[in-house]
């Protein structure tokens, strides 16, 4: 399986990185080692002392695709959960201001922690998801899917472009504003409305 990724899919969070905002979606990949599940915890690693946390929804993709048109991408996918796309922003920092790729700082080990998938048959509308994230209980991310740039179809449709899409694969979808740093001893939670469906300590 493979991790895709769109960066500066929310308006108000580009703002807060004073990045441009993009006429097509900014893709990138983590590498399947980069998966945090079951709740396991995340060791800080010593190559950044600035990662963010970045609460996002996934999609689940549920079959090959490429060339994917808009109107048939919502076959493409079959569960929503919610991740935590972890940035060492120091290198990614870096890496941009050279022009350079952000492979490490948005791809290392433990970058990618993931809840259990609900059908998507489950949400009355896919476009009005509301998703959270607090650290330490205090609420620092909310979002709505009404709010993405590009929605869940032109992604999909965009990325089977250039990547086929198969079954298993997993796309984190952006996210909103609030990104901030986290520290040793931080507990995160993200919820897919009121329900806790991921929760990643820092250690
Ligand atoms: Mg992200």
């Amino acid at each position: 399986m493979k991790i895709l990724a769109i960066g500066r899919n929310y308006a108000a969070h580009i703002e807060e990185l004073n990045n441009e905002r993009p006429d097509e979606p900014v893709i990138f990949t983590k590498p399947e080692t980069a998966l945090i599940q079951k709740n396991a915890p995340f060791y800080y690693p010593d190559f950044s002392n600035n990662i963010h946390y970045e609460v996002e929804i996934l999609l689940r993709v549920c079959k090959h695709g490429k060339y994917i048109d808009k109107k048939f991408a919502n076959n493409y996918f079959d569960a929503i959960g919610i991740g935590i796309d972890f940035t060492a922003r120091d290198l990614q920092d870096k890496a941009k201001a050279k022009g350079l790729p952000w492979d490490l700082a948005k791809g290392f080990n433990g970058s990618a922690p993931i809840s259990k998938f609900i059908d998507k048959n489950e949400f009355k509308d896919l476009k009005n998801i509301n998703f959270s994230l607090t650290l330490d209980g205090e609420l620092r991310q909310q979002g709505n899917t009404s709010l993405m740039l590009f929605e869940f179809e032109e992604i999909i449709s965009y990325i089977s472009k250039f990547i086929m899409l198969k079954k298993g694969d997993i796309i984190f979808t952006g996210t909103p504003k609030g990104v901030g740093p986290i520290t040793i001893g931080n507990k995160l939670e993200a919820f897919i409305e009121d329900e806790k469906l991921l929760e990643v300590e820092i250690k």
